[in-house]
Parts: C-alpha cells; sequence; structure tokens
C-alpha cells in the first residue's frame, strides 16, 4: 500500500510554529522537508471549510516538491462571534500576520457583540484539520479539537498567533503560558495527529 511506503514527507507551511510542532510529531523514521528546502509559497486558501482548505495545500505543495506532503489548515472559532474568525484566522492578522492585531479584531469584534464580554466565558476552540496527499491523490484528512475560552488580557510569551488569548478547557493557563511540550499533548494539531498517523 502507498501509505505504508512514506519514506519522505513535505511538511507543507509557512507558519514556523506550526512548522515546529508538526515535525515533532512524525515520526523519526521518515525525513521530513519544509517548504523553505523547495522555496515554495503558499497557495491562496480559496477553500470554505478547514478540510477544504488543508487539502488545497497539500496537493499544491506536493505536485511543487514531487514529494508526499501533509499540510494543515486550522483556526480558532469563538461561539459569540458565530464561529469567526475561523478559516479567516490567519487573515485577521493582516498581510504581515500579525498576530497582535488579530487578537486586537477579536477582542474589538467581542465588544460589538457584548460590552460586558469580559465578565462572560467566552466559548471557543481551536480546530485543525489535516491531510496527507501524494500529488492529486488523496491519502487522508482528518479534523481534531480542542475547546476552552477566550480571556483578556492576553498572558504568555510562548506559541504564537491566538495563543495568548486561549485558556483550554480543564486548564488555569493559557496555550501561551504553557511549555510547548505541554500545549504539544493537547492542542488540535495533536488531535488531528493521532487520527492521521495511521496513513504514515
Ligand atoms: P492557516 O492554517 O495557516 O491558514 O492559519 C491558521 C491561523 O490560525 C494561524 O495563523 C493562527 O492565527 C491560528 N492558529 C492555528 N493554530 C493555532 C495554535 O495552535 N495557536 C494559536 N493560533 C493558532
Amino acid at each position: 500500500m502507498l501509505n505504508k511506503k512514506i519514506k519522505k514527507l513535505l511538511i507543507g507551511t509557512n507558519n514556523k510554529g506550526k512548522l515546529r510542532e508538526i515535525r515533532d510529531l512524525i515520526p523519526k523514521k521518515i525525513k521530513t522537508y519544509s517548504t523553505t528546502d523547495f522555496n515554495l509559497k503558499s497557495p491562496k486558501e480559496n477553500g470554505k471549510t478547514f478540510k477544504e482548505n488543508s487539502l488545497i495545500k497539500s496537493k499544491y505543495f506536493s505536485n511543487k516538491s514531487n514529494l508526499p506532503c501533509i499540510a494543515d489548515d486550522s483556526g480558532l472559532e469563538i461561539d459569540l462571534l458565530n464561529k469567526k474568525p475561523g478559516i479567516f484566522s490567519a487573515r485577521w492578522g493582516g498581510k504581515n500576520s500579525n498576530f497582535k492585531k488579530a487578537i486586537k479584531r477579536v477582542y474589538r469584534e467581542l465588544y460589538r457583540k457584548d460590552k460586558n464580554w469580559m465578565k462572560r466565558k467566552i466559548k471557543g476552540r481551536f480546530v485543525c484539520a489535516l491531510s496527507i496527499c501524494n500529488l492529486d491523490k488523496k491519502i487522508g484528512c482528518v479534523t481534531g479539537k480542542i475547546e476552552g475560552h477566550i480571556v483578556y488580557p492576553p498572558k504568555g510569551k510562548n506559541g504564537f498567533g491566538y495563543d495568548p488569548i486561549f485558556t483550554p478547557l480543564n486548564f488555569k493557563k493559557t496555550f501561551a503560558e504553557m511549555k510547548p511540550s505541554q500545549k504539544y499533548k493537547i492542542d488540535h494539531r495533536f488531535k488531528a495527529f493521532k487520527k492521521i498517523k495511521k496513513f504514515l
């Protein structure tokens, strides 16, 4: 079977935080490559769901590199914002992926919905769709989620993106206050990875 023969795998992301995390999860017997090894820019993400966008990336990067590729699409869903920013999570940071800007927008939109939002428990979740493609062939596509809530002000210096404003359920620390090794063992990407690793 094709999937059992994966010896080389491209990690299809230009996000350094994700690259580090996904690389840590891949079994050591597989040689991994990054998009910078091939000088690849990211494709346009014009899917309507996390899964669609993940598949766009894994197919695109696989075709460009001629290697099987694992790619994710992930983001933060906030219930009070009707699941926004969702698939637009990266885009809320603007062209330069400015996460401070993205966090400010979350706070601004929450305030618009409810001036007293800080007194409430604002439910949200990180979602990750992970897919593996070999050229145009889909080998697997799964999702993982972690539930939690949004906090104010941002706390912690680790991680990336919305980590400083997200506290997972049953924890007191935000993702950015946790050691990366602790976050990696519970987060949405890890949960998705547990489901996709049977294809490796
Ligand atoms: P994309 O999947 O590259 O389109 O972007 C996903 C965006 O969602 C990131 O740029 C972050 O803003 C956010 N995101 C996804 N996963 C995480 C995470 O583990 N921590 C913090 N932010 C995340």
